[in-house]
């Protein structure tokens, strides 16, 4: 470090070096309710009017350079932005005397509002009109656009926490690194930046203080920021991560302790920018396909057909290998405008994952048929896979439909502790179980996932936790039945080894983990695995059984 470079700590969750300028995800704009016009009402009028038509150009031209549902939702929005309706009331308010941006709010709002308590598919578009109506006001404050800043330059992305729905617009190419204030292991920030491959350090209090264009330099792997780095430091952690990527191209195929006992290795898959690229990947399939990003910023569910297509691109990049394909898993984090419950009290204990098809059954009927219809012929080994299954009722249940439709590998996640505690029966009533090891923390320690202040409960190295990955790891072997982690746990190259002492037959994460955990599997063998398992389970707490596996393992 410099001899005036700060050091921040937070949580590291996506390893790798990056260093550049920060750039704060810009939150909605607050009008201040007294704010005066600058004009006669005239004048407030069209300014107010011509901020909302060029919301409408930039949406179009962004729906423009996109394809798919994301094109449909700006180009939707943009339609929405020129409502004449909309444009009366504006001119109408400002003619009243009201600043330009006030009016602007106010008019959005009473739409909004309208909206709301029209419920069904209008109440759906509500959110569409907040996200025009911060858009037209930033224009006229003057203040940046919400959302990730669209720069041509490199940056380092801070925020509080990134939600799937912030990162819709996000460039790796131009996001170096991620660093939020809150969120902690499992949060969705962890996920997006693995998956990007982008260094990313969460729970880091201290970025709140620093201003935009700062220099920082961001260390994943250590979980550090450093404020105003030297050159020097930069280049001897850059150095650093080269010579240790070298080394692990070391090691290749498929994953195997150094006694040759196989362990699956596969890959998580979400919003994929180049699917190809994640195919070339060396990893033995998918074992996560995270089907909600199909569904998210839509209006309406995508057809039988739209999945289909959706689907077989999926499986014809990984032909000839194995996809797990995870059933949509909708509500709490994840909410879909045309299925989430807008009221409920609790949404993370609510309506959420297979739930979901108690209120709309033919969602997971079409997208079984879709997922059949693409895997058939594909030559994929194609298993699917239902979120936050409960009881051994509702595992049987989806895997009979999922049968019944022509797939004939289904399996349970275990994602709640009633299904880990019941592993034996869930097992017992369908092909395989999963390991959603985010959600059975945030379940198990009653933690919600987005907490950064509780990361110490959401440990994936919680002694409690460990005990319900055992116990479904033995229901599992005892049945005959695999039992797959595909939870942040799996990419952590010591717990990993724990759990494949316990047991659990394959391991799911980005590709960019997956060369560590390779690496870690080829220098233990089955029982050191085991005696390890045995160590973090005694543990008094997840940071002392971390350590004491760290210490173990470096010995053997
Ligand atoms: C999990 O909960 O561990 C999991 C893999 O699912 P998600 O993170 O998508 O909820
Ligand atoms: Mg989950």
């Amino acid at each position: 470090m410099n001899s005036t470079s700060t050091q921040l700590a937070g949580i590291g969750v996506s390893p790798g070096i990056a260093s550049g300028p920060v750039e704060w995800l810009a939150p909605p704009p607050v009008v201040p309710h007294d704010l005066a016009p600058a004009g006669d009402p005239e004048a407030e009028a069209r300014i107010a009017g011509e901020a909302v038509a060029a919301t409408a150009d930039d949406l179009e031209a962004r729906s423009s350079s996109l394809v798919g549902p994301s094109a449909d939702v700006l180009a939707a929005q943009a339609m929405m932005a020129r409502d004449p309706v909309l444009g009366d009331r504006i001119a109408e308010l400002a003619g009243e005397g009201l600043a330009a941006a006030v009016a602007v709010a106010m008019a959005f709002d009473e739409f909004r509002e309208q909206l709301a308590a029209a419920g069904g598919y209008m109440a759906e578009r509500a959110a569409d009109l907040a996200d025009i109506r911060n858009r037209a006001v930033a224009r006229l404050l003057g203040v940046p656009m919400p959302g990730v800043p669209d720069l041509d330059y490199p940056f380092v992305l801070l925020a509080g926490d990134l939600s799937p729905a912030d990162t819709v617009n996000l460039d790796p190419a131009h996001v170096l690194a991620i660093v939020t204030e809150h969120g902690g292991p499992t949060s969705h920030t962890a996920i997006i930046s693995k998956s990007l491959g982008l260094p990313a350090v969460v729970g880091c209090a201290g970025v709140r203080a620093l201003a935009t264009g700062t220099i920082v330099m961001v260390d994943g792997a250590e979980g550090v920021v450093i404020v105003d780095p030297a050159a020097a430091l930069v280049n001897e952690r850059l150095g650093r991560l080269a010579a240790r990527r070298a080394a692990l191209t070391g090691v290749s195929g498929p994953g195997r302790t150094s006694d040759g006992m196989p362990v699956q290795l596969l890959i998580n898959l979400g919003r994929e920018r180049d699917l190809g690229v994640v195919a070339a990947a060396d990893a033995e399939g998918v074992g996560l396909y995270r089907t909600e990003f199909l569904f998210l910023e839509r209006h309406d569910a995508p057809t039988v057909e739209e999945q289909r297509v959706a689907y077989s691109e999926v499986f014809h990049a990984f032909a000839g290998r194995k996809v797990v394909v995870r059933t949509l898993d909708a509500g709490a984090d994840k909410p879909l405008r045309f299925v989430t419950q807008p009221d409920e009290p609790n949404p993370a204990l609510g309506v959420r994952g297979l739930r979901t098809s108690r209120l709309f059954p033919d969602l997971l009927d079409g997208q079984l048929r879709a997922i059949a219809r693409a895997a058939s012929g594909s030559g994929t080994d194609v298993w699917v896979m239902a979120p936050m299954v409960s009881t051994a009722g509702e595992a049987a249940a989806f895997a009979a439909q999922a049968h019944s439709h022509g797939v004939p590998v289904a399996g349970a996640m275990i994602e709640v502790p009633a299904a880990a505690l019941q592993a034996s029966a869930v097992a017992a009533a369908c092909d395989f179980l999963s390991l959603g090891t985010n959600d059975l923390a945030q379940y198990t320690f009653a933690a919600d996932r987005m907490a950064g202040e509780l990361a110490d409960l959401l440990d994936p190295w919680q002694p409690a936790l460990l005990e319900l990955i055992r116990l479904t790891a033995d229901a599992g072997r005892a049945s005959g039945r695999p039992v797959g982690v595909c939870g942040e746990a799996a990419s952590d190259p010591l717990l990993a080894l724990v759990l494949v002492g316990f047991g659990v037959t394959s391991l799911s994460m980005a590709t960019t983990s997956l060369p560590e955990v390779r690496l870690a599997l080829s220098q233990h063998s089955l029982a050191e695995c085991q005696a390890l398992a045995a160590m973090a389970l005694r543990a008094p707490d997840g940071k002392a059984g971390r350590e004491t596996v760290r210490t173990a393992s470096a010995k053997v």
